[in-house]
């Protein structure tokens, strides 16, 4: 594979979709990011095929027997995601980086299967108390998704260590600078 891998990841609502968007979209590296499969319903912002497929479980877990993952994870009770091999081999083909927006658990697994040829991050946030406040602000989650994903934090913190970087996402302006530089090493080295 030609291009190199991205791994963005931490507990929800640490702001990895909003790094991969200005990474995406601000930075002029040629960055392909990494479709997932999920079982969860959609949220009204999102696309079909551009954030997510959206599968059902039956169709999910079908897949998960035909072996069609690269790695899956049942990230919150009866909700899946997994990065489909057929995603890779398509961005794969295209020559281009790929980025990922994957789980503490995830992200481990595709650096373990890709080593130097993926950098991998966890992002932070500055306390417990503001991530909540964050995805209360981002006004996306019913009461019973943002317990779920509350409940969790803690379990998903243990892994940041597993990480080439742990940034903690304060202020966003510096979040983002410092992954771009060393996103921009990473592709150069
Ligand atoms: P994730 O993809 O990890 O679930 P998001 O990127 O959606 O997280 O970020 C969660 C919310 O917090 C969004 O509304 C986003 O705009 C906001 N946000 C992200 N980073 C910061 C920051 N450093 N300071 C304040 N708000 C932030
Ligand atoms: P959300 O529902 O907020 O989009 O995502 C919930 C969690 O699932 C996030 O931590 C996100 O990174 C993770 N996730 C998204 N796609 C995948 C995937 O393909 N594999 C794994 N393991 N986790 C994923």
């Amino acid at each position: 594979m030609a291009g190199k891998l991205i791994i963005i990841s931490g507990p929800s609502g640490a702001g990895k979709s909003t790094i991969v968007k200005h990474l995406k979209e601000n930075t002029g590296f040629e960055l392909e990011f990494s479709v997932s499969a999920t079982s969860r319903p959609k949220r009204e912002n999102e696309t079909e095929g551009k954030e997510y497929y959206f599968l059902t479980i039956d169709v999910f877990k079908s897949q998960i027997e035909e072996k069609q993952f690269l790695e899956w994870e049942e990230v919150y009770p009866k909700q899946y995601y997994g990065t489909l091999k057929s995603e890779i081999n398509r961005l794969s083909q295209s020559g281009k980086n790929i980025i990922f927006d994957v789980d503490a658990v995830g992200g481990t697994n595709i650096k373990r299967q890709y080593k130097d040829a993926a950098i991998s991050f966890f992002i932070k946030p500055p306390s417990v108390e503001i991530l909540e406040e964050r995805l209360r602000n981002r006004a996306t989650e019913s009461e019973e998704s943002l317990q779920k994903r509350l409940k969790k934090v803690r379990l998903e913190m243990t892994y940041a260590r597993r990480y080439d970087h742990e940034i903690i996402n304060d202020n966003l302006e510096l979040t983002l600078n410092e992954v771009t530089k060393l996103v921009s090493d990473f592709l150069k080295s």
